[in-house]
């Protein structure tokens, strides 16, 4: 047994900085490790020190064994925290960390060598009597071969790499006729992806949970688990909601669950964390999967129902400690949901968005933990993965679990790129999810509505924030002039933007409703949110999120007669680009005014010459005042 005084975090993002955070309470020294493009990152700052590893090329810096090995002895660090991702599966990293005399904390290379194999998995955990998928794993790779076993399991059939991960390279096949070809395929793929074409079968679970045990194992022989995780909401193959523990699974069947886990675990020499994977059927039949050498991106939610530090158990049993609690020590209590941000768009095949983040605002509350590797003014950039952020919520019951986690998200803002706060928000409010009814298919299968059409309520509770906001920000004078009066007669006109489309409202407040196209009469709930940048709003209306672009400028601009720009609503003018006498050509920018804390950039809407201005910068104009007026054409 060693002592570790100083950890190398060979990762970067939420879980070199979760890392460090571990490290602090521990009193151990940390070490970052970065690529040029993450000098400034999060990670960097956080720990004790730093070392630039090279270009953003991941074999370059992430990837480069031999450069984070070389900034271990440099800078004295007597063990490295491989994260997830990244090296943290690969033997090739654990053997030269162990050769380099440095504590590896993470699997053994024999487990990791194990693992990475579906076939060499699956063959090993048959042998130790773990149920497994029904399917073929040997070595004859044969079209004929392959085509009479899938037959024999019976389609549809599940065709995956062998060296596979991730998701990627696994196939469907639905009929005996689609099989040679998608197996080519799949055989294509697996080959660009993981540079080995060989593949194993499999029974395709029609509505498939996915549910995984956490296991830890130490060097004195101890193996315990620490329950189950539910990871069945997913995209692509890919989690996004993870949950503890398991909603719906009867009590024998889960003791039969965390039994096998603990066996699997057992048949095989490990040491550290690992997760085993099942799937499980609509009968409650379950079968190994596959096992993950690492700790698992959603191990906060374990931490959260279990109350210890899966990171402080990594380090401890890498020093050579036994496991600090024994089976009948671990308790669960209560109910944990992560959820995954991401930068991406969930309307369009989940396209990852990159770009500046300009705003991140992860709400804090109680029992509700924020993993998350980026700040405002970072950049999500096409080289690394693009999750913004876990954020963990533990509650007495799931049901309470998932009304706080919708309030954490309502109360979350982030702006400069899509993400899928949104997107989740639909989830857990869905009556499907709610009712635990989701399969790992069921969002590629667009089994879930998860539509949400525009309300006046919406607009309304925005109307409401920018309103409080004129009054708060601007001067007594503003407040007497303008639209908004207490008993307002006059009405501002709104145009939003809305999934795409143009929506057109009339807007004024009455007695301290707000009144949307003469029709709703709305006071905002408690739990309406509005979070404003730019010219986006992020309304949130009954835990649903909007997104709402503000306005349409050339809607708005339009919306004056021909021959005047008029004031689209009561606001501010920033700058005036013209003067009487100018030549003007169809969408020059005319004025910029501001007006509900955004600003709006009015603009000709045909060739013209100027005759009056009637406004400087400056200036508090009305609703409807005439800003510039044309001459008639010549
Ligand atoms: P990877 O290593 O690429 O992550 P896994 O074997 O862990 O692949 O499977 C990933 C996901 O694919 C699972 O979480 C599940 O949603 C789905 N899946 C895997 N095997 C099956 C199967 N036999 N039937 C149905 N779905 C499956």
């Amino acid at each position: 047994m060693h002592t570790i005084k100083k950890i190398l975090i060979a990762n970067r993002g939420e879980i070199a900085v979760r890392i460090m955070q571990t490290c602090r309470r521990l009193n151990i020294a940390t070490v970052a490790v970065y690529s040029e493009a993450d000098r400034h990152a999060k990670h960097v700052a956080m720990a004790d020190e730093a070392v630039c590893l090279g270009s953003v090329v991941l074999a370059d810096s992430y990837l480069n064994i031999e450069k984070i090995i070389q900034a271990a002895k440099d800078t004295g660090a007597d063990a490295i925290h491989p994260g997830y991702g990244f090296l943290s599966e690969r033997a090739t990293f654990a053997k030269a960390v162990a050769d380099a005399g440095l504590t590896f904390i993470g699997a053994p290379a024999s487990a990791m060598e194990l693992m990475g194999s579906k076939s060499a998995a699956k063959i090993s955990m048959i042998a130790a009597n773990v149920p497994c998928v029904p399917g073929y794993q040997d070595a004859d790779q044969s079209e004929g071969v392959l085509f009479e076993a899938a037959k024999e399991i019976g389609f549809p059939v599940l065709i995956k790499a062998t060296a596979g991960g991730g998701g990627k390279g696994m196939k469907i096949v639905e009929t005996k006729a689609d099989f040679l070809s998608q197996l080519s395929s799949a055989k294509r793929e697996a080959k660009n992806a993981f540079g080995d074409d060989e593949v194993i079968l499999e029974k395709y679970i029609t509505a498939p949970k996915h549910i995984e045990v956490q296991v830890f194992a130490d060097s004195f022989g101890n193996v315990v688990h620490l329950f189950e995780r539910d990871c069945s909401t997913q995209r692509r193959y890919q989690k996004i909601i993870e949950e503890a523990p398991a909603a719906g699974l009867n009590d024998a069947t889960r003791t039969d669950l965390l039994n096998a886990a603990v066996k699997a675990t057992q048949a095989i020499d490990y040491l550290g964390a690992g997760t085993i994977e099942f799937i499980m059927d609509d009968q409650d039949n379950f079968y190994f999967m596959e096992m993950n050498t690492r700790l698992q991106v959603e191990h906060r939610v374990t931490e959260m129902i279990t109350g210890q530090d899966l990171v402080e158990w990594q380090i401890k049993v890498a020093q050579g400690e036994a496991l600090p609690l024994n089976q009948m020590q671990i308790r669960a209590n209560g109910h944990a949901i992560q959820v995954r941000v991401y930068a991406e768009d969930a309307d369009n095949d989940y396209l990852p968005s990159t770009g500046l983040l300009e705003q991140v605002n992860l709400a804090a509350s109680v029992n509700t933990l924020v993993d998350s590797g980026v700040r405002s003014g970072d950049t999500v950039s096409i080289h690394y993965d693009p999750m913004i952020a876990k954020l963990v919520v533990w509650a007495d019951d799931r049901v309470e679990c998932i009304d706080k986690t919708l309030d954490v998200i309502s109360q979350s803002s982030i702006f400069g790129v899509q993400n899928n706060l949104g997107f989740l928000a639909k989830i857990l409010a869905n009556k499907d999810f709610k009712r635990n009814a989701i399969c790992t298919n069921t969002l590629d299968n667009d089994a879930l509505d998860l539509s949400l059409p525009l309300q006046d309520e919406v607009v309304a509770v925005y109307a409401q924030q920018a309103h409080q906001l004129l009054h708060s920000e601007s001067n007594k004078a503003w407040d007497v002039k303008d639209g908004w009066r207490p008993t307002g007669e006059e009405s501002i006109r709104l145009s939003v933007n809305y999934l795409g489309e143009d929506h057109q409202f009339t807007v004024r407040e009455e007695a301290g409703q707000i009144v949307v196209n003469e029709r709703s009469y709305y006071l905002p709930n408690e739990s309406d949110v509005c979070h404003i940048h730019r010219n986006l709003a992020h309304v949130i209306h009954n835990d649903q999120r909007y997104v709402l672009t503000l306005p349409d400028h050339e809607s708005l601009a339009s919306a004056s007669n021909s021959n005047e720009i008029v004031s689209p609503m009561p606001g501010k003018i920033i700058e005036v680009m013209v003067k009487p006498g100018d030549e003007v050509q169809i969408d020059d920018t005319l004025l910029v005014m501001e007006a509900m804390k955004m600003e709006l950039q009015l603009k000709a809407e045909k060739n013209a010459v100027i005759e009056a201005v009637n406004c400087q910068a400056g200036d508090q104009v009305l609703a409807d005042a005439v800003l510039v007026s044309f001459k008639e054409e010549a």
